[in-house]
């Protein structure tokens, strides 16, 4: 069985498994490259995996890019860190009637800039401050008060949907509509062992006998099913929330938001 996360912790380089999201993925090849098509990315990310190209993965070890696109992030969030308080508030207040009527995916840069000014105002407890209205149409989030903006993920089933501000569980799985909680749990239970793929031990990867191409059509299924989650799954929230995040990748198959086409 995957491992489930009590949730996956903070990082401010992207969402790994086993750790909560921080800020919008960020790439590990270079993403965007159109000679670099998606199945090539994956294939080399799978030799990577099974360690045919050790030596590369020796010579940029994975904690130095994570250091550097820290950093980066780090870079991106220090223009909000001039922001005082009330021009904060304010500018995530209009940012989030801006992301009003839509689900969205985490990729998306508008996204990305309001998380970065959202857990910088967490952080300082803007919303506590009352500096602002909540605006229109949107309601505390139960487990920081700051306007409820959910992120809907592979692990819906466990977690429930995920805060943007405090990265906390804001709403848990069993207080979703009975109906929700049957197309989300088939959803998720399909979405799981296709996952898994990502961390088979060696012994299941044996077995498989060609484990680059059971990584690909993981990768593949994952694309499908990301997909029918944007299509079919998320936008139903949008009966329930003003706006919802939908996490649009999956970091252990190397699926890239620009890998799945809606
Ligand atoms: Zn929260």
């Amino acid at each position: 069985m995957r491992k489930q996360p009590q949730w996956r912790k903070a990082q401010s380089s992207g969402i790994r498994c086993g750790s909560l999201p921080g800020t919008p993925p960020a790439p590990v090849l270079p993403a965007g490259d159109p000679r670099t098509a998606p199945s090539l990315r994956r294939i080399l990310r799978s030799l990577l995996a099974t360690g045919r190209l050790l030596r590369y993965v020796e010579a940029v070890p994975e904690t130095k890019e994570e250091s550097a696109l820290d950093k980066l992030w780090q870079e991106y969030a220090r223009s909000f860190r001039d922001f005082d308080d009330l021009t904060l508030a304010r500018w995530c207040s209009q940012t989030l009637g801006q992301l009003h009527g839509r689900a969205w995916r985490l990729s998306h840069p508008l996204v990305g800039a309001y998380r970065l000014g959202s857990q910088l105002a967490h952080d300082r407890q803007v919303w506590l401050k009352r500096l602002v209205n909540i605006p229109a149409g949107y309601v505390e989030a139960p487990c920081c008060r700051a306007p409820l903006l959910p992120l809907f993920t592979r692990d819906v089933a466990a977690s429930g949907l995920i805060c943007q501000h405090c990265n906390e569980t804001a709403v848990p799985f069993d207080q979703l509509a009975k109906g929700l909680q049957a197309r989300y749990r088939t959803w998720a239970d399909t979405y799981a062992p296709v996952h898994d793929v990502a961390h088979w031990d060696d012994k299941q990867r044996r077995v498989s006998r060609d484990y680059e191409s059971a990584f690909e059509n993981a990768a593949q299924r994952a694309e499908e099913l990301l997909a029918e989650a944007a299509h079919d799954l998320v936008p139903l929230l949008l009966e329930s929330f003003p706006a919802v995040v939908w996490e649009d990748q999956d970091e252990c198959l190397e699926v890239r938001p620009e890998d799945i086409v809606l």
